[in-house]
């Protein structure tokens, strides 16, 4: 056990707690949020603590994938490689890859994906050599590829026809969370791009929560409580204000911290020390989605005979009606985003997939406006009705 760690019931284990950004070069405009995860890779390699890292990269292979897993062995790779991928993507040949030769590696990767590269390196002496440190990313929601499909379609480019997907540019002047997304592909023979601003895409508002894989739905791992250190967004009103992003930091491992303390004393990070408290609140919805709410979603499967994975939470039906209703609506558009995409896909019509799915989205806006409603003062909803009938 490493000395002097804490731990916080639902951050995990963690030796350090940040908010901020890289200082130095180009990693913050480069990077989906603060620019942490590229800067920490680059220093890994840079120190010698690793001969490379597993991460993601874009592709315009034939296959039709737009990203996958790869192994990066140079700073230039590294930086390459940067940004936020919304996208399924596979680890098998990094990993075949990465056996061929006795060398170091870091992997970025999801909750689900350092848990089981974690489990592998119980049984796998080589992968447990060679996976020396996990960059862990908060995830929200894990998209299937259709997502990517839908979001272009939206913009007029057909399934099939998207090269290149940015889900977050940066625009200056906006808030944070306000990123745009670029789509470039094919419109009538000829490759054009696009951009559409994230939250008023219907596809893109992530409260939706259109396609996503049932693993978002049945984790238990807010934090991704096995990495080595965990990077998100600062999702709170101090960092939201900057449209360069902002990163949470979460440190769990000694050699990491030391790099970061060194980063800090050459001014390359901007780092706000945060405590736990503040942690969670930066991801306050993904909690109750993680935590509160699973329970339900467990007790679901449990009523309706159906396989679900064991959990540390325990199924239970307690849940307040409104917020019963918000989980049963939401599985709803997830699961038929899908069918819907599909029917829409071999109808050739865009306008089928919007139609089919909007009722759904009009009853998860009404419940969840609820639910904000009945968290307000009298003054806020006041407030809240104003701004609502003046916008
Ligand atoms: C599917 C997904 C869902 C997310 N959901 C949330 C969320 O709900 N809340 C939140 O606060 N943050 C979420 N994040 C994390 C956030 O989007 C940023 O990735 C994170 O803050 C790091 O930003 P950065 O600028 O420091 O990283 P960058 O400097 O942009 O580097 C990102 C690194 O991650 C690698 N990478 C990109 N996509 C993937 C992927 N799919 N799997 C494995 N490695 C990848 C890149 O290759 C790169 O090495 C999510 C990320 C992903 C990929």
């Amino acid at each position: 056990k490493t000395p002097s760690i804490k731990h916080d019931n639902v951050i995990g284990h963690y030796l350090d707690l940040y908010a901020g950004y890289v200082a130095e070069g180009e990693y913050r405009k480069n990077g989906s949020s603060g620019g942490f995860g590229t800067w920490i890779a680059v220093q890994l390699l840079e120190k010698g603590f690793i001969d490379g890292i597993v991460h993601v990269k874009a592709c315009d292979d034939s296959d039709g994938i737009l990203f996958k897993y790869c192994v990066s062995n140079t700073v230039e790779e590294i930086l390459g490689r940067s940004k936020s991928r919304y996208y399924p993507v596979e680890l098998s040949g990094s990993l075949n890859e990465i056996l061929l030769e006795d060398k170091k590696y870091a992997i970025t990767g999801t909750p689900s994906v350092i848990m089981e590269v974690r489990l592998l390196a119980l049984k796998n002496k080589d992968i447990d050599k060679r996976i020396k440190y996990a960059i862990g990313l908060v995830t929200g929601h894990h998209k299937s590829a259709k997502y990517s499909d839908a979001l272009a379609w939206e913009q007029g480019i057909k399934p099939g026809d998207l090269i290149k997907i940015d889900y977050r540019k940066k625009v200056d002047g906006k808030l944070s969370s306000e990123y745009n997304t670029e789509f470039t592909g094919y419109i009538d023979g000829e490759i054009k791009t696009f951009t559409s601003q994230s939250g008023k895409s219907f596809v893109g508002d992530w409260g939706h929560g259109f396609f996503k894989s049932k693993v978002s739905d049945f984790t238990d791992d807010t934090f991704n409580e096995t990495a080595d250190v965990v990077l998100g967004d600062a999702w709170l009103p101090q960092y939201r204000e900057d449209s360069r992003g902002t990163n949470i930091i979460i440190v769990r491992n000694p050699e990491i911290a030391e790099i970061i303390k060194d980063g800090l004393s050459k001014n390359a990070l901007h780092l706000d020390n945060l405590d736990a408290q503040t942690i969670c609140r930066s991801q306050s919805g993904l909690i109750h989605h993680t935590r509160d709410e699973l329970p339900y979603r467990l007790h679901k499967k449990d009523k309706a005979n159906l396989w679900r994975p064991k959990k540390r939470f325990e199924a239970s039906s307690e849940l307040p009606l409104i917020r019963k209703y918000v989980q049963n609506i939401r599985e709803k558009i997830s699961t038929k985003s899908h069918t819907k995409f599909k029917e829409a896909v071999e109808r050739d019509d865009w306008s089928y997939f919007e139609r089919s799915m909007k009722l759904y989205v009009i009853q998860y806006r009404i419940a969840y406006t609820l639910i904000r409603i009945r968290s307000k003062t009298p003054a806020d909803i006041i407030k809240f009705i104003r701004k609502k009938l003046l916008s």
